[in-house]
C-alpha cells in the first residue's frame, strides 16, 4: 500500500513544470532552448519596492504578522479596490496570503463539501481543477469555442449549472488564452447568475493590469446584486513583477474571509512579513511603470500573433490582455503530419526546434498550444521563426 492520500492521488503534477523541467534538463545538456513555457513577467521588481521591503528588514518588521495580512496591507488593498474597482470593503473582507494561488486553495478548502461543483470555463488555469480536486469537490468542465475567443457564453453557464453548483470561476484577461470579458459580456453571464441565488462567484483579476489597445477592465463583483456573493482575488505577482514575493489577497464575504483565515493559521501562518510591507508600497506608491510594461507587451502580443498567422497551418487570434497567446494547431495534426495530438506537437516541438511551450490540452482544450511572451523580442524572433521552419517542415 502506497504511503500517499487518496486526497492526492485525485490530482496530478502541474504540466507546465513538467514542460519547463523537460527544457531545463534539455539546456543543462547544452542545447539552445528558447522557454515560451513560463508564467511570469521578465521584468523586474521596480525599485521603489524592492526599498521598502530593504526598510522593513532594517525596521525590524521580521516577526510574525496578523495570520491573514498586516493591517496596513490590508488597508493598501482596501484602497486598491476604492481606486481601481470602485468597490467598498471592510478590513474584515480582506485576506491577504502567500500568492494568489495560496488565497484561492484556501478559498475552495475552507467552502466545498464532497460532491460539491465548481464550474470552471475550459481552457482554463491548470491548477483549479487540482486545487477543486484536492478540495474533495467537482469541476464541472466548460469548453469554451475559439469563435467565442474562449469565453463562457449566457447558453453554455445555463446549461452547466446544476442543483450542486456552489462555485463559477471566471478569470479575465484569462491564462492561457489572454482573452477578457467586456463588460457587456459579464453582465450577460451576471444575469444568470442573478436568479441562482446559492451560487459564489470566485473572479480571478490577476492579469487585470496587463490589457491592450484601451481594454476597459470590469469585474464581477461591480455589478451590485452579486458583491455579496463574490469573492475577487488579485496578487502583486503579475501586475508588479513581483511573482518571488509571493502575496496575493482576496475581497469578498467577511464569512468565506474568516474561513480562509482559519485554514490559513493552520497551515502557512502570515505571509512574509518583508514581502507584505513591499506589496504595500507596490499598491500605494507609484503606479507609472505599469503602462509602459504593457505597452511593451502589446508590441510583443502584436509580433506574436503576426508571425503565426504566417505560418501555414497555424491560426491565431489577437488577445486583449495577460501575455499568452493560444494559437491553434489542429490543421497539422493527422495521418500527413504523423503528429496526432496536441502533446505531441510540443514534444516534437521542443525536441526538434528546442522552443518550449505547453500542449492545450493542460489546459482543458485539444488542439491548441500556449505560448508565453514574457520574454526577449530577440527571443521570440529566435523562437517564430523556428516554429515557422518546424510547422513547414510538417506540411
Ligand atoms: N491565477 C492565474 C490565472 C495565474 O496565471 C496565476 C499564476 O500563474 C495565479 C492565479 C497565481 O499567481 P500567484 O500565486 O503568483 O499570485
Amino acid at each position: 500500500m502506497s504511503i500517499v492520500s487518496n486526497s492526492l492521488k485525485r490530482i496530478k503534477p502541474s504540466p507546465t513544470m513538467a514542460v519547463t523541467s523537460k527544457a531545463r534538463e534539455m539546456r543543462a545538456a547544452g542545447k539552445d532552448v528558447i522557454g515560451l513555457g513560463a508564467g511570469e513577467p521578465d521584468f523586474d521588481t521596480p525599485n521603489n519596492i524592492k526599498h521598502a521591503a530593504i526598510k522593513a528588514i532594517k525596521k525590524g518588521d521580521t516577526k510574525y504578522t496578523a495570520v491573514d495580512g498586516t493591517p496596513a496591507l490590508k488597508k493598501a488593498v482596501q484602497k486598491k479596490f476604492k481606486r481601481e474597482n470602485n468597490l467598498n470593503y471592510d478590513l474584515s473582507e480582506i485576506s491577504v496570503g502567500t500568492g494568489g494561488k495560496q488565497v484561492l486553495y484556501n478559498a475552495f478548502m475552507a467552502t466545498i463539501n464532497r460532491g460539491d461543483e465548481v464550474i470552471i470555463p475550459a481552457p482554463y488555469w491548470v491548477s483549479y481543477p487540482d486545487i477543486i480536486l484536492l478540495a474533495g469537490g467537482k469541476p464541472k468542465i466548460v469548453k469554451c469555442d475559439e469563435r467565442d475567443h474562449f469565453k463562457l457564453t449566457p447558453g453554455k453557464l445555463k446549461k452547466a449549472i446544476s442543483k450542486k453548483t456552489k462555485w463559477i470561476i471566471l478569470n479575465s484577461p484569462s491564462n492561457p488564452t489572454g482573452t477578457a470579458y467586456t463588460k457587456a459580456e459579464i453582465v450577460a453571464l451576471a444575469k444568470i447568475l442573478s436568479k441562482h441565488k446559492k451560487i459564489y462567484i470566485l473572479s480571478d483579476d490577476i492579469y487585470e493590469h496587463i490589457t491592450y489597445d484601451n481594454f476597459k477592465f470590469f469585474t464581477i463583483a461591480q455589478i451590485k446584486n452579486l458583491k455579496d456573493r463574490t469573492l475577487t482575488m488579485n496578487g502583486v505577482s503579475k501586475s508588479y513583477s513581483m511573482t518571488g514575493w509571493r502575496i496575493g489577497y482576496a475581497a469578498g464575504p467577511k464569512e468565506i474571509i474568516k474561513a480562509m483565515a482559519k485554514i490559513q493559521s493552520q497551515s502557512t501562518s502570515n505571509p512574509t512579513s518583508i514581502s507584505q510591507a513591499a506589496a504595500v508600497e507596490a499598491l500605494n506608491g507609484t503606479q507609472k511603470f505599469i503602462k509602459p510594461r504593457a505597452n511593451s507587451f502589446k508590441k510583443r502580443r502584436d509580433f506574436v500573433v503576426d508571425s503565426l498567422n504566417d505560418i501555414n497551418g497555424i491560426s491565431c487570434l489577437r488577445p486583449e490582455g495577460a501575455f499568452y497567446v493560444f494559437p491553434n494547431c489542429k490543421k497539422l495534426l493527422g495521418n500527413k503530419t504523423k503528429i496526432k495530438t496536441d502533446k505531441d506537437f510540443v514534444e516534437k516541438l521542443l525536441e526538434k526546434s528546442q522552443v518550449a511551450v505547453v500542449q492545450g490540452s493542460a489546459f482543458g482544450l485539444n488542439g491548441y498550444f500556449r505560448i508565453s511572451y514574457a520574454t526577449s523580442i530577440e527571443n521570440l524572433k529566435k523562437a517564430m521563426s523556428r516554429i515557422k521552419k518546424f510547422c513547414e517542415n510538417l506540411n
